[in-house]
């Protein structure tokens, strides 16, 4: 083990687990998480400490580009999400993008020669191919507009449109059983823009937060 990690473990297990070991011992029998999180792999993304949230409240999936495939294909991401809305009975799915997302800029990438060639990067980011249009066609009606922001948005939007599609996430919508959100994070702010259903459009929630 490396020093680092070394001390970055011997720290967790003098301190954050000491504290907090009498949550620990109920962890250890089950879990009871009140949310699950779709997020991006990026290093940058820490979705627990975004939230403030203790080890066992989130459930959270993370891939490249926080994406959520069709339903009608098999993968990791899909399996989790069926295990966590029925079997944990999750009642709420937060689809998390971010700022200067790599999986989003990739899809305007003109790759040169000398670079490593990633097949399976390529496979997976054709699931963002249908907000990589919506952006472009934004940006072709407005030009001061953000294409790789807007992509980043847009591909929220895909995730939960396509979870929409997800049959038991359907009936449970219907039965008000489940909500679905979308989230933007700027990581040089801070700032966290949610997707408004009904304007269509992403808005701050700092107005809404406390900040002290
Ligand atoms: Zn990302």
């Amino acid at each position: 083990m490396e020093k680092l990690q070394k001390e970055g473990y011997s720290a967790f297990l003098n301190e954050y687990f000491k504290e907090h070991s009498d949550l620990f011992l109920q962890l250890s029998k089950s879990q009871k998480p009140h949310t699950m999180m779709i997020t991006c792999s990026d290093s940058r993304i820490n979705p627990a400490l975004l939230l403030n949230a203790q080890p066992g409240e989130l459930f959270i999936t993370r891939n490249i580009g926080n994406v959520v495939p069709s339903y009608l294909i098999e993968g990791s991401t899909q399996a989790a999400i069926e295990y966590a809305v029925n079997v944990l009975n999750i009642p709420k799915i937060i689809v998390l993008g971010h700022s200067n997302c790599g999986a989003c800029a990739h899809m305007y990438h003109e790759p040169k020669e000398d670079e490593p060639t990633l097949p399976h990067v390529e496979a997976w980011l054709k699931n963002i191919i249908p907000a990589k249009s919506a952006a472009m066609l934004e940006v072709h009606h407005d030009s001061s507009k953000n294409l790789f922001e807007l992509t980043e948005k847009h591909n929220v939007v895909v995730s939960l449109q396509r979870l929409m599609e997800y049959p038991y996430i359907q009936e449970r919508l219907v039965k008000n059983k489940i909500s679905l959100e979308g989230w933007w994070f700027d990581i040089g702010s801070g700032k966290v823009e949610v997707y408004n259903f009904t304007t269509r459009n992403f808005e701050p929630v700092l107005e809404n937060v406390e900040i002290t």
